[in-house]
This record gives C-alpha cells, sequence and structure tokens, in this order.
C-alpha cells in the first residue's frame, strides 16, 4: 500500500489506482481540479486528481469550434501564468485555453490521472475518511474534494417538442452551422452561448429566432478598460449571492470576432428575428411570452447602470480614461421588439432545427455522503460542506459571483486547500502525554 501520509505528491499519479489510501482526492481536472491542486501542492498536502477525461476536458470538446474565452487574456488566466504569444486584451481560443490549463499543471507536476472515473464516493462506517469505487478499483480517501464542474449536465425544458421534422441539440452539442440541416433555426436562449452561437448562425447566412429572456449585458468595454475590469475595480465579481428577483437572469457577452457588446437591437438590425421567452410547442406551432420588450428594456438599465458606475468611479478616482459618449448612443427599437412574433408555425417558417442554449445541471449521483439538502443541492459554506472532509469548489456562486470563472475558482480552491491543511494540523497535535511517548 502507498504510504497515506508520504510527500511525493508526483507518485500518485503514476501509482496503481487501486493500491491507493490518499490524503486528498480531488474528483476533475478542470480548471478548478487543476487550482486545487496547486494550492494543496504549495501547501505540502498529499493529494491525487482523478479526470475521466483528459485535463481541461470542458474546452477541448465541450464547446462549439469557433468559442473563445469571453474574458481577455489578462483576466482569465490563473495568477501564476500568462497565455503564451496572446495579446493581454486578446480573448483566448477554446484550444488554447485548455492548452494553457495542461501547461499550468505541467509547471507544478500536478498529480493528475486521466481517463480514469470517480463512480461512488461513501463515507466509510468503521474507520475515519471515504471508500471511493473508480474504473480502476477502488481508493481510500481522507478527504474529497469535487471538482467536477458547474455545467455538468445539459438542461432541456420539458416543453421542448416531439416532432422528428426539427432537428434539436443543446447548446453543449452544437459545433458550427455546417451541423444543422438546411432551413431557419431557433435559439432558445440569449445567455452568453445562445447570442454567440445564433450570431455566428445568422452570419452564415441562416435565418434565426432568437428567444430573448431576462439578462444582463455589460458592456465589453468602456472607456478603455474592459468590462471584467469594471467589475473587479466596482467590486461586482465579489457580490456574495445574485441579487433577490435575479437568480435566473443570465449574462450576455461575447469575445467573438475580438470582442463586442452584445447588443439586442443591433442583432435584429443585422437580421435576427428576436422573440419573447418560449412558451409551449402545440401541433408545430411555438408561442412565445409577450416580455420581449421589457427583457430588453431591464438588459438596457443594466448596461446604463454600469456606464453610470463607471462615471462615477472614474470622477471619484481622477482617472484619466477618455469619454466615450456613443456607448449610451441606442439602435432604433426594430419592428420584432414594436410589433413581436407572439406564435410561429415552425414548417411554415422554415425552421428545420432549435438549439437549446437553455443551461446546465450539476449531477453528484457519485457523491453518496451527507453534504446535499432535501432537493440535493450542495450545502456547504465557502465549499466547505455539511459533511466533514468533503469539498465543493468550482460552483456557481460558491463564495461570489466569480466563483466558476476562470480566475474566481482560484481563490476559492486556495480558501479550502486552506481549511484542508489547517484540519491536517488539528489532527497532527499530540499532548504532551503523547509527545512524551514518542521522545
Ligand atoms: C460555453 C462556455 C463558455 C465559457 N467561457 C468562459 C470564459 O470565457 N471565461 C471563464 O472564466 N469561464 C467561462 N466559462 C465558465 C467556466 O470557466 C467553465 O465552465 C469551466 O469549464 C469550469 O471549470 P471546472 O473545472 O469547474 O469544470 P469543468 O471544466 O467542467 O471540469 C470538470 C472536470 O471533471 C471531470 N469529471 C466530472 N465527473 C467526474 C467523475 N465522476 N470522475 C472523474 N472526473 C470527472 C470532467 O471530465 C471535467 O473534465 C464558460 C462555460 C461555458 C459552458
Amino acid at each position: 500500500m502507498t504510504d497515506l501520509n508520504q510527500p511525493a505528491l508526483q507518485n500518485y499519479a503514476g501509482a496503481p489506482v487501486e493500491t491507493l489510501e490518499i490524503d486528498t482526492l480531488i474528483v476533475g481536472a478542470g480548471q478548478a481540479g487543476v487550482a486545487m491542486s496547486e494550492h494543496l501542492s504549495k501547501l505540502g498536502v498529499p493529494h491525487l486528481v482523478l479526470e475521466r477525461n483528459r485535463i481541461a476536458e470542458g474546452w477541448r470538446t465541450g464547446r462549439w469550434d469557433s468559442l473563445v474565452a469571453n474574458g481577455p487574456a489578462w483576466h482569465d488566466r490563473f495568477p501564476g501564468m500568462e497565455f503564451e504569444g496572446l495579446d493581454p486584451d486578446a480573448f483566448a481560443p477554446k484550444e488554447q485555453v485548455a492548452a494553457y490549463f495542461e501547461a499550468y499543471a505541467k509547471q507544478f507536476n500536478a498529480p493528475i490521472r486521466t481517463g480514469v472515473e470517480v463512480k461512488k464516493v461513501v463515507r466509510n462506517g468503521d474507520r475515519p475518511g471515504f471508500t471511493v469505487e473508480t474504473s480502476e478499483g477502488v481508493i481510500q480517501a481522507n478527504r474529497v474534494v469535487s471538482a467536477t464542474g458547474p455545467f455538468q449536465r445539459p438542461i432541456i425544458p420539458p416543453i421542448a417538442p416531439e416532432d422528428e421534422r426539427i432537428t434539436q441539440i443543446h447548446s453543449a452539442q452544437y459545433r458550427n452551422p455546417g451541423q444543422l440541416p438546411e432551413g431557419a433555426v431557433l435559439v432558445v436562449g440569449a445567455g452568453s452561448s445562445g447570442v454567440q452561437i445564433a450570431d455566428e448562425l445568422q452570419r452564415a447566412g441562416k435565418q434565426v429566432f432568437l428567444s430573448v429572456g431576462p439578462h444582463d449585458r455589460p458592456p465589453r468595454a468602456y472607456r478603455n478598460r474592459d468590462f471584467c475590469w469594471w467589475l473587479g475595480v466596482l467590486g461586482l465579481w465579489d457580490a456574495e449571492a445574485a441579487q433577490p428577483g435575479k437568480e435566473h437572469v443570465t449574462i450576455a457577452v461575447s469575445g467573438a470576432r475580438g470582442g463586442h457588446t452584445v447588443d439586442f437591437r443591433g442583432l435584429a438590425h443585422q437580421g435576427i428575428t428576436l422573440v419573447g421567452l418560449t412558451k409551449a410547442f402545440k401541433d408545430g406551432v411555438v408561442t412565445f411570452q409577450t416580455d420581449l420588450a421589457d427583457n430588453l428594456a431591464r438588459g438596457d438599465e443594466n448596461y446604463l447602470s454600469l456606464l453610470d458606475a463607471a462615471d462615477a468611479y472614474i470622477a471619484r478616482n481622477g482617472l484619466d480614461l477618455p469619454e466615450e459618449p456613443e456607448a449610451r448612443r441606442t439602435f432604433p427599437e426594430p419592428a420584432c421588439v414594436t410589433n413581436p412574433i407572439l406564435e410561429l408555425d415552425l414548417v411554415e417558417a422554415g425552421v428545420t432545427s432549435i438549439i437549446w442554449a437553455t443551461g446546465y445541471a450539476v449531477d453528484f449521483s457519485w457523491l453518496q455522503v451527507n453534504a446535499f439538502d432535501a432537493k440535493g443541492k450542495p450545502q456547504h459554506q465557502r465549499g466547505v460542506s455539511s459533511e466533514p472532509g468533503v469539498y465543493f469548489v468550482g460552483l456557481p456562486w460558491l463564495s461570489r459571483r466569480g466563483s466558476t470563472f476562470i480566475w474566481g475558482v482560484w481563490h476559492d480552491a486556495k480558501h479550502i486547500a486552506d481549511h484542508i491543511a489547517t484540519q491536517r494540523k488539528y489532527l497532527d497535535y499530540r499532548d504532551a502525554s503523547q509527545r512524551q511517548a514518542q521522545d
């Protein structure tokens, strides 16, 4: 058996899984797992990362072909390394993001085993720690950190029609316009994925209907600063919870084509037909809510509130950043907003595909411990769960708005690693009689 507390971290990566007893097991080697491993390595905590696919698999195969990071390279990275060969203000293509995390993990020799799936974790009844069933054998672990991602199971809402004439995919399965049959497309959901996919399809010559719900849409940049910078200096990345009533509000941003502000009226003038929230499908007809103009108006409010806050910040701090009055100009209201489509016969409109850009859920069926509430939601405080020894990292709003983002997960992982190291110190404590007996 491999010694539980031996400090040669990298040995775990090479050892056969079925012989392992380890201190801390990290499940998943996306950005969250890599960040956890870095912090545990720095603190000398023996650990192993198990990844069922490859490092940063989500960025390799879980995204469409043309995706680039939504934040600029200076921002969407870990503190310990820059993107090689990329202008700091550019947006890294998804392959480069995956390569970045792979190189980052190599940099500190992260003990990562790829191609091993964790199938079940249960707390031991007769001794401390957890029994972990994997695709390559059983491991004993004192602690388990779930870094399995915020976006695991694509969600298609139950209103999706059963209609074999229509090709239906989730945004997680979308790759490029060539994948879809001839004909128009309905994109349901106008967060960052939905708007970017709708824009790409329309530019490829497709007729596109885009179903727009409540959203925030910060300016891509304002007065020479990217919105990532503004959210940082204004403390908005650090917000601890979504504002009441805004829990289901998505954020629409884009780094595509060098980065630009998502402007729904601009998309409409470009040729995309905007519709409200998708309500129902019946007999080949889709109906939409009457909320399109309201959703756009609330998106505008959010946009303008950020400009106002930025102006106030510049004035208060005496910054010399150029004024940008054109940022407050809006496109005229397009016909699809003033006279909204409330129902659409899919065949008559030539719609042959629907892309559901409707988000994701988590899946913790493998983690069979007492760390969930009655609804199956992880119960934790900044990632330290209600089951001693079990941790979550990378979940939405784990500690703040930034928790699922590249830069934010690194800070959450640091907190969790500190907690683990502190617990280990308590367990190392020996009282006077024990110390004497040792001497
Ligand atoms: C389309 C899209 C674009 C995004 N763009 C950005 C962006 O530009 N900037 C930004 O900061 N954030 C972005 N995000 C958000 C976030 O950065 C990504 O979702 C990121 O992949 C999350 O990293 P993670 O490590 O938490 O999870 P993941 O990347 O999902 O990694 C989890 C890993 O766990 C593995 N795993 C899961 N279950 C098991 C198991 N049982 N056993 C072993 N391994 C397992 C998976 O294979 C996976 O590799 C984007 C998200 C999406 C969906």
